[in-house]
């Protein structure tokens, strides 16, 4: 029973929301009852006590034509004998083992549109006294979320706790979702050109979004609009909603540190002009075991910063997280009950160019930290070997590049970075340096640098963007052969 207030609240909008076709819980939701009891009661129960109570006959509740006009037959989901049923069947063959689940409701925004087509309807046809107030009516995702939580709850026999990573989402939709979105938001923007112009953006995605929504019913010729496309009031008889249960996790991330052998490999894959570059890539030869140990739809690659494709990551490797998205339903870090050091050994065994080490279960939010580091003050340790235009000599790059002491460089953006990066000219300081002369030509060249670097370029010079540079440290011309990273220093 409802109490005597709420009963008298909603009694009075049964005729009016009735006539429409619209349904005992929304009638409910409209009065402002947001006892979640109340909801869980039949709709024939709710309308009989509605009917008692407004003294006349109400017309009769949507059942009989249609779905509800507000709620698209949304808050009779749960009394559906076929189709909650069948929702919670598919639920619990996706499910191993959770024991709690987080749930949300994802709700087509056409149930918007025609609430507030009802309201304005409703009210104009009450007296000034008795006139509604918008934001008293209760929201009908939280209904559902109350009543069908419920019922994943007792499926499952697992609590709900919306922190949890496991996530189960009812997505209920429309067929008249797009359309009716869409009426209501294009005549907003149509409303707002100046030149009263043509019809535009009617293929725009986000035009049925629910963003774009709440703004165009938040304008204040909302009833025009609503009026213009059949929807105050909304007409009843409409098809019923469809819905569809889908349970996953939130992604496990894995983090560790990588070395890379290569000189042919991106960190992630690489594409150009429609062909993949480059053999493989550090990312695929993590995914191909890491994958499908977690039934993965698929991985997103995090570094902290990244080498170029022909340089080699050596030494205590770079660290890295890599996200598995949509795991099978899992309790964080299992991995079908592999443990991470086997899947960390069955990488390094795999694959030719890359190994892994320190691989662990890492919060999300360390993705963000991984990000910032790389892009962070750390020093960084390379080799490189260089070719020189004419022969020096052991005392000569002794004197002039390891005797050089801290190098202070200004460093315009390199050539072949220009098509992505801002042009400027950045002051990097190489902090020392160690050579040791191969052959007269050549020599191979130990250096620490700021973070932000660019080493090649440093070598041969980039045509005189970076000033100085090797080549006119030693009066010559000089070119990079090979270059490896061997450390990133100074990490917490
Ligand atoms: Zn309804």
């Amino acid at each position: 029973m409802l109490d005597v207030t709420q009963r008298d609240a909603a009694a009075r909008l049964a005729p009016t929301l009735g006539a429409l076709g619209v349904c005992p819980r929304c009638v409910l939701r409209f009065a402002g009852v947001s006892d979640e009891a109340q909801y869980a009661r039949s709709q024939a129960d709710v309308w009989a006590e509605l009917r008692g109570a407004a003294g006349s006959e109400p017309a009769a509740p949507c059942a009989e034509a249609g779905a509800c006009c507000v709620c698209l037959g949304m808050l009779a989901l749960v009394d559906d004998a076929e189709s909650a049923p069948r929702l919670l069947a598919e639920l619990t063959a996706a499910s191993i083992g959770a024991r709690r689940f987080a749930f949300d409701v994802a709700m087509p925004s056409s149930i918007l549109v025609r609430q507030r087509g009802a309201f304005l309807h409703a009210n104009a046809s009450v007296g000034r006294e008795r006139m509604l107030r918008y934001d008293a009516i209760v929201d009908a995702k939280g209904v559902l979320k109350g009543q069908f939580s419920a019922q994943v709850a007792a499926t499952l026999d697992a609590l709900r706790d919306d922190a949890s990573p496991y996530r189960v989402l009812l997505t209920v939709e429309h067929v008249a979702c797009e359309r009716e979105s869409e009426a209501i938001v294009d005549a907003s923007s149509r409303g707002a050109r100046a030149d009263g112009g043509k019809r535009q953006r009617v293929n725009d995605p986000s035009a049925s979004s629910m963003r774009s929504v709440l703004k165009a019913l938040s304008e204040p010729d909302c009833r025009a609009r609503l009026e213009r496309a059949g929807l105050c009031p909304p007409p009843a008889g409409v098809t019923p909603c469809s819905a569809s249960l889908r349970a996953s996790h939130a992604p496990v991330c894995i983090g560790g540190r990588y070395n890379k052998y290569s000189r042919e490999m991106p960190q992630t894959p690489w594409w150009l002009d429609n062909e993949k570059r480059g053999i493989s890539s550090v990312q695929e030869e993590l995914q191909t075991v890491l994958q499908p140990a977690y039934a993965a739809s698929a991985t997103v690659f995090h570094g902290a910063g990244r080498e170029d494709v022909d340089v080699r990551m050596l030494g205590s490797g770079r660290p890295f997280v890599i996200e598995m998205q949509e795991p099978a339903c899992l309790e964080p870090g299992t991995a079908v009950g592999t443990p991470l050091a086997e899947l960390e050994a069955a990488i390094n065994l795999a694959s030719e160019h890359v190994q892994v080490s320190q691989l662990r279960v890492v919060p999300s939010s360390s993705i963000g930290d991984l990000v910032r580091e790389g892009e962070s003050e750390h020093r960084k340790a390379y080799r490189c070997v260089v070719w020189l235009s004419r022969r020096v000599s052991a005392r000569e790059v002794a004197d002039k590049l390891d005797g050089a002491g801290e190098v202070l460089l200004e460093q315009r953006t390199p050539i072949r970075v220009l098509h992505r990066r801002p042009l400027l000219t950045r002051p990097r300081t190489v902090y020392s340096m160690r050579s040791e002369l191969l052959n007269g030509h050549y020599l191979m060249l130990d250096l620490v640098t700021q973070s932000g670097t660019y080493v090649k370029e440093f070598v041969h010079g980039d045509f005189g963007r970076t000033h100085p540079n090797v080549g006119s440290l030693l009066g010559c011309s000089a070119d990079i052969l090979q270059l490896d990273v061997l450390s990133i220093l100074d990490e917490r």
